[in-house]
């Protein structure tokens, strides 16, 4: 099993960090040893000082495929959720600097916290489904799919064009403007349209 996170799929978001829209999917990596254990709290890793969450839409993948044509790719998932995309920010901007890949600040043990799966089917629209990320009871992020750069069937269609997807594998569709430090006690809440589908703690 494997998580493919996407990055700057959102224009505000890319702004926000002084990075380029992207002509196509910027795509990185995580290991399932990202996922934290079940109802764990994310511990604060001790090589980073600027921790941020990103709140970002998650489906997973029910069919093994290859160059998956993008009309067909809703064929590849049937459930999503919110997953928070926990980025060691200090640890990224060194990387980015030094050109170097960014998996010491984006694949670390907990950094990729995912919450409850819901079926598609319970949304009416998933190209205009809107996400939120509350800390400590205030709303701190929100987001809607419609303002993706690339779309989830065109992610899925470009993704496996160079990686085979399997079943249960992972995919973080890119986060929106609005991403920011996180401290140890933070609670974080994660909603799909109005259903709360996440909940982690920081230590
Ligand atoms: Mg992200």
């Amino acid at each position: 099993m494997k998580i493919i996170c996407v990055g700057r799929n959102y224009a505000k978001h890319a702004k926000e960090l002084n990075n380029p829209i992207p002509k196509e999917p910027v795509i990185f990596l995580k290991p399932e040893t990202a996922i934290p254990l079940k109802n764990h709290p994310f511990f604060y890793p001790e090589f980073s000082k600027d921790i941020h969450y990103e709140a970002e839409v998650v489906i997973r993948i029910k069919k093994v495929g290859k160059h998956i044509q993008k009309e067909f790719a809703n064929k590849y998932y049937d459930e999503l959720s919110l997953g928070i995309d926990f980025t060691a920010r200090d640890i990224q901007e060194e990387c980015k600097e030094k050109g170097l890949p960014w998996e010491k600040a984006k694949a670390f043990d907990g950094s990729a916290a995912v919450g409850k799966f819901l079926p598609k089917t319970e949304f009416k629209e998933l190209n205009n489904l809107s996400f939120s990320l509350n800390i400590n009871g205030e709303k701190k992020q929100e987001g809607n799919t419609s303002d993706m750069i690339f779309d989830i069937d065109s992610i899925i269609a470009y993704v496996s064009s160079f990686i085979t997807l399997k079943i249960g594998d992972l995919i973080f569709t890119g986060t929106p403007a609005g991403v920011g430090p996180i401290a140890i006690g933070d609670n974080f809440e994660g909603y799909l349209e109005n259903k709360k589908v996440l909940e982690i703690s920081v230590r």
